[in-house]
This record gives structure tokens, sequence and C-alpha cells, in this order.
């Protein structure tokens, strides 16, 4: 049996032409706030293709660069001024920021509707209460992934290995609210085979290349790969893999989604959507 791909390229795809529909419907604009401290080069680049893909889907992107040298204050003064112009509605924060600066401080400085990566813990807290909320795009990117393949999630079992706030937690808040039994682990988790064996649903997301192998896998489960891990493989060369061992497990499994290609995708889509939901509520 070959497990059938969760494609995030096209999930996204889809999702993106929904929000296109949704602006144009709306007739109002919408915009993505994004600060970015120093001259990282990933974070640059990112910056880049965020531009781009927020042009394609119509929406207004602001790029607020400030110098490599800001220290907690003069972020800090950004975020609070984007938080009370009315016409900013959704703000993210590029990372890194220079050494010494608390991330998740300023983090929590981003008014909590603006949130668009859901990082405020406010929002996070909003999820756990069930109540209307900007929420992490990761998270809302596995659990669309997971949905895509009709899966009744009431009463499945779910087992989310990696548990950090942004990712694995805010991924067991979800299900949870979704009524599937979820067992958290983490890196000091014992017999982590054994609870994964007995997964309906399996979200990798630990950042440990090939930690998930096809013994740790629930004939026909749905396996969702987060992990994003660059590698050297055997002719020297750099690539980016997941946490799964891809072709091992996909002969197990029912579903799995891909790395690249898989919940990376989706993330972004996910965060299109929350800003186009920021700018229309
Ligand atoms: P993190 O380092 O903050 O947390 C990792 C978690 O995994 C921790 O809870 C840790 O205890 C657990 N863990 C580590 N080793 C483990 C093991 N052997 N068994 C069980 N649990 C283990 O990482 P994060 O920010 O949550 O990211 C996790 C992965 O997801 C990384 O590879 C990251 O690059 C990726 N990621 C992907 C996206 C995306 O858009 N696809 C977004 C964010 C993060």
């Amino acid at each position: 049996m070959s497990a059938i791909l969760i494609d995030g390229k096209e999930l996204s795809a889809r999702v993106r032409a929904q929000l296109v529909t949704r602006l144009k419907s709306s007739g109002r604009p919408a915009r993505l706030d994004a600060v970015l401290v120093g001259h990282d080069r990933a974070a640059s680049v990112y910056a880049e293709n965020q531009a781009k893909t927020c042009a394609a889907v119509g929406i207004e992107y602001r790029l607020h660069r400030l110098p490599e040298g800001a220290g907690y204050g003069e972020i800090a003064g950004r975020v609070l001024l984007l938080n009370t112009e009315e016409d900013v509605r959704a703000i993210m924060l590029h990372l890194p920021l220079p050494m010494g600066v608390d991330v998740e401080r300023v983090q929590s400085l981003i008014a909590s509707d603006k949130d668009v990566e859901g990082v405020n813990p406010a929002n996070i807290g909003n999820v756990v209460y069930g109540r209307r909320s900007l929420v992490p795009c990761t998270a809302l990117a596995a659990v669309e992934m997971i949905e895509s393949t009709g899966i009744e999630l009431r009463g499945a079992r779910v087992v989310i290995v990696g548990a950090s706030n942004i990712v694995g937690k805010p991924i067991a808040v979800l299900l949870m609210r979704a009524e599937a039994t979820v067992i958290s682990t983490n890196k000091f988790t014992r017999e982590l085979a054994q609870l994964t064996r007995g997964a309906d649903v399996l979200v990798a997301a630990a950042g440990v290349p090939n930690l998930i192998r096809a013994d740790m896998v629930k004939p026909g489960a749905v396996v969702i790969d987060v992990g994003i891990n660059r590698v050297v493989d055997s002719d020297g060369k750099s690539k980016t893999v997941g946490d799964v061992a891809f072709d091992e497990v996909r002969a197990v499994a029912g579903f799995i989604s891909p790395v690249p290609g898989g919940v990376g995708p989706m993330t972004v889509a996910m965060l299109l959507r929350n800003t186009v939901d920021a700018a229309l509520r």
C-alpha cells in the first residue's frame, strides 16, 4: 500500500483562490504590516516571497525595516505604533530579533486582533477557550491538512510529537476542541513508538530528521510532518527533510504530507487567511 499524498501546494492554492474571491466580493482592502529587524538573509528572502504571495492574492504588503542595532525599546515602539494605527489590521514579526531581545516579550505586545501569526499568548489562550481568535498559522495548517483527508476527528486517537508553544501545543488544543483523544509527547516521553503505533493521526513536530520510522506508524494512519530540517545527503548536497522517514512511512500510512511541499506552503496560506480575516473583521 502507498499512502495518499496530502499535497500542501494544492491545498494552499485552493485557500489562496478562496481568499481572492472573498476579498473581491467584500470590496475591502487587506494589508499585512511586517516588521523585520536587521539583515538576516533567510528573513529577507522570506519577506520578499511574502510580498509576492500577498500581491498574488490582492493583499498589500508593507515591510517595516529596523536597523540591525535596534534594541527592545525601538522594536517594541514600532509594534505599539502599528497597534494604534487604524489602517493597520494585520501585524507580523520576522525572526530572528537581535541577540538579547526577548522575542516572546515583543510578540506579546502585538494587539491580539492584529496578531495574524497567533503568537500573542492571548490568542493561544483564546484557542484553549474556543473563542474566536487568530490561531497560530502552522497549527491551523496541520489541522486543515488532517481535515482534508475526511477523517472523523471526534474520538480519533491522535499523537503529537513535539510540544512547543507555537506548534505542538496549539495543534493539541485544536484537536482537543475537535473532540479527538490527544496525546502530547516531548523529548522526555518514554516508549514513544508504543504511543505512536496506536495513533489514527500522527503529527510530527519535533525538528528531528527521520524520527518517525515505518514501525512507529499504525497501518492506514494520517501522518502530518511539520518538521523542517536541513541535512546533508550522501552526495554531500544540502536538502530539506521533515521528521518522518518519508519513503518507508509512505508504505504504511493511509495519508502522508511531504516535506517540502506539505505543511510549509499551507502555513503561508493560513497567514494570508488570518490577514484577510483580520481585515474583514
Ligand atoms: P521546538 O524546538 O520549539 O520544539 C520541539 C519539541 O519537540 C519540543 O517539545 C521537544 O521536547 C520535542 N522533541 C524533540 N525531540 C523529540 C523526540 N526525540 N521525541 C519527542 N519529542 C521531541 O521546535 P518547534 O518550533 O516546535 O518546531 C518543530 C519543527 O517544526 C522544526 O523542525 C521546525 O523547523 C518546524 N516548523 C515548521 C513550520 C512550518 O511551517 N512547516 C513552522 C514552524 C516550525
